[in-house]
């Protein structure tokens, strides 16, 4: 074969040869890097990544599970590369779907790091990918929270039927009362085992759902949530019991005594 037309072939294939075999070798060193952490080889593993890290372009698979692994062992590293992946992005890298995609995936991590880090959140760290799976997970948790809060808090709370109703629309299924019935005759059960006396229970609006929700990228930690809804003085107080003709606290329009009052305390 002309030799000039063998060196236009090296030179209109190779890339493209070496781009398979380079993702094969990446898939294999990931893989190994793994083993060697399992294996407490952490310098042998990290020459893996490196390997990685060197040959893979910013955002592609192979250095976003790397970085990943890197992650879990050495944070600030890994924040570290985030920053400098991010720099590299432009306002028209961004409007192609892969770089928008990899952009919040990188904003995601960006904070998450700080977080665990304990670095305060900048603004941009707040606006960018309030829809990521992240803050999905802690909206979830937030939610899980409140719910949980009708037994395990100084103050009971509860949610009115607009908000129950919404939420459990919004949750998969069996994440929430989908009965209401139900629900408030759970409360009932809570309030009268707390038993003796007047006590006074919040009502949880849709309102203060969406209150609640506006503090969740103050809380760093998902413990902080704990704390921050613990202490949160949201909804309508409401004492409990009624009297037995008044109409009953779960706002059903009946009377206490033939709705969560019955069978009598
Ligand atoms: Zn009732």
């Amino acid at each position: 074969m002309d030799d000039s037309i063998a060196e236009k072939l090296r030179a209109c294939c190779a890339p493209a040869l070496s781009d398979d075999r380079g993702e094969d070798a990446d898939q294999a060193h990931l893989d190994h890097a793994e083993y060697l952490f399992d294996e407490n080889e952490d310098a042998d593993a990290y020459a893996e990544l490196n390997a990685v890290l060197s040959s893979a372009t910013f955002l592609s698979e192979p250095w976003l599970r790397a970085i990943e692994i890197v992650e879990d062992h050495k944070p600030a590293l890994a924040l570290g590369m985030y920053l400098l992946a991010m720099e590299t992005i432009t306002p028209e890298g961004l409007r192609s779907p892969v770089h928008a995609a990899g952009y919040l995936h990188l904003a995601a991590a960006r904070r998450r790091l700080k977080w665990e880090l304990d670095i305060p959140l900048s603004d941009a760290d707040l606006l960018i990918g309030i829809d990521s799976a992240e803050g999905m997970a802690k909206s979830w948790r937030l939610l899980d929270l409140v719910a949980e809060s009708q037994v395990a808090d100084e103050q009971p709370r509860f949610w009115d039927r607009g908000a129950l109703a919404a939420l459990t629309q919004s949750r998969p299924r069996g994440t929430f009362p989908e009965q209401p019935d139900a629900y408030y005759l759970e409360i009932e059960a809570v309030l009268r085992a707390r038993g003796g006396g007047r006590i006074v229970a919040n009502r949880m609006s849709l309102a203060d759902w969406k209150r609640l929700q506006g503090l969740t990228d103050d809380a760093r930690h998902l413990e902080d949530l704990q704390t921050i809804v613990s202490g949160h003085d949201g909804g309508a107080r409401v004492e409990w019991p009624p009297k037995r003709n008044e109409p009953c606290w779960c706002g059903s329009g009946v009377k206490y005594k033939k709705c969560c009052g019955w069978p009598p305390g």
